[in-house]
């Protein structure tokens, strides 16, 4: 069996777009992959366009040697766009794999190691009535754990952010939160990185112990000896990871003791060859998976074989839920996708990822890059969204 082509579907979807990637072969076996570079969909198409010459004519089954090639093979190895291209063809080889052997995905991986994939309920939020309305929403359909994903700044038009602000407010109506449901709910937040240390610092003063079991991303990720000297400031978990292109980029979060979960990102990190190893590295530090899933169907899958067959996960992400839906798992364009039970993803036991795509559908809709939105201070200056 050889690779034959390799074509790219930019595609808006819901609130926001994504890149599925179609591998072929002489054999007839086509494999569906994803990248997770929201937003810079294009500069990933164009090293798709880089690597497709390399890789058609190899045997698709050799998913390790493939992976090498792609990322060795230059002299300016990694970063993010490259890792993302290297993702999406990672992700559809193992579809092409799975398909080939008539087995599904996460019995390449060592087999399955749980009978369903447990998840935490993303719950965006602009107003305390909101947070609760949202949280009550999810507890009465069952989900146990709701990472808290704020979006205050929405309410003014202007999309001011200012950090002391926010952390003001989020820490009352958080504070709040804890009151109404009660001590059961597993409760973490997602900062998006838009504190530094000491906001963070005053952030979780604010609230009493016991309010929240997480707190993820609350400062950029670029520099880990930041992460290290808020670490010993502040006593909640953290969970790091999602913008990680490499194992190697995990290593000091995992050795240094810095992230006690590790947001992996199947479809950023490198696929699912290199999830599996950052997988092993924070097993070895007993550090549990939150794995990164923001993204569709795809994605969701490829993460699900993921935590299917590792020993070390906490709970997926997944943003459709009863309290908010997006859309990103649109059924017209993936006909065929995960499906979740409560807050529970069954595992597929289909050849492959278990996905279907509706190629047709994406070829006739013209793709319209989606920009985040940019956050600013009162004073003019730039923040992270
Ligand atoms: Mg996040």
């Amino acid at each position: 069996m050889k690779i034959k082509a390799i074509k790219t579907f930019p595609i808006n979807i819901g609130f926001g777009s994504q890149l599925v990637i179609k591998i072929e072969t002489d054999a007839g076996i086509v494999g569906w992959g994803a990248s997770g570079l929201s937003g810079r969909e294009l500069a990933v198409i164009g090293a798709i366009d880089h690597f497709r010459p390399i890789i058609i004519g190899k045997n698709p089954l050799q998913i390790g040697a493939i992976w090498q090639d792609l990322y060795r093979g230059q002299y300016f190895e990694g970063g993010r766009v490259l890792t993302a291209a290297i993702s999406a063809i990672d992700i559809a080889l193992h579809d092409i794999k799975g398909k080939f052997l008539e087995v599904p995905v996460y019995e390449l991986l060592g087999g399955k190691q749980r009978n369903y994939v447990d998840c935490f309920a993303s719950l965006r939020f602009t107003s305390e009535e909101e947070l609760i309305h949202r949280a009550q929403v999810l507890i009465k359909e069952g989900w146990k754990v709701l990472r808290l994903a704020p979006a205050e700044y929405e309410e003014n038009s202007t999309m001011v952010f200012e950090p002391r602000e926010s952390i003001a407010k989020i820490s009352k109506w958080v504070t709040k939160l804890r009151e109404v449901i009660g001590p059961d709910p597993v409760v973490g937040i997602d900062y998006h990185h838009r504190l530094s240390a000491p906001e963070t610092y005053s952030f979780l003063s604010k609230m009493p112990k016991g309010t929240l079991d997480f707190i993820e991303e609350p400062i950029r990720d670029e520099t880990p000896e930041a992460y290290e000297s808020l670490r010993k400031m502040v006593d909640i978990p953290f969970a790091i990871g999602e913008e990680f292109a490499s194992k190697w980029q995990f290593l000091p979060y995992i050795e240094r003791g810095i992230t006690q979960f590790a947001r992996v990102d199947v479809c950023n990190v490198g696929g699912i060859t290199e999830a599996m190893k950052v997988a092993a590295m924070a097993e070895a530090h007993y550090i549990d998976l939150m794995p990164h899933n923001p993204l569709g169907p795809i994605c969701t899958a490829a993460s699900i074989h993921l935590a299917a067959a590792c020993p070390n996960v906490a709970w997926l992400e997944e943003i459709n839920t009863p309290a908010e839906q997006p859309g990103t798992n649109d059924k017209t364009f993936y006909p065929m996708q995960p499906r979740l039970e409560g807050s529970k993803y069954i595992i597929s036991d289909e050849p492959g990822l278990g996905v279907d795509f509706n190629e047709a559908l994406a070829a006739s809709k013209t793709f319209v890059p989606v920009e985040t939105p940019r956050l600013k201070k009162r004073d003019g200056s730039y923040t992270n969204w």
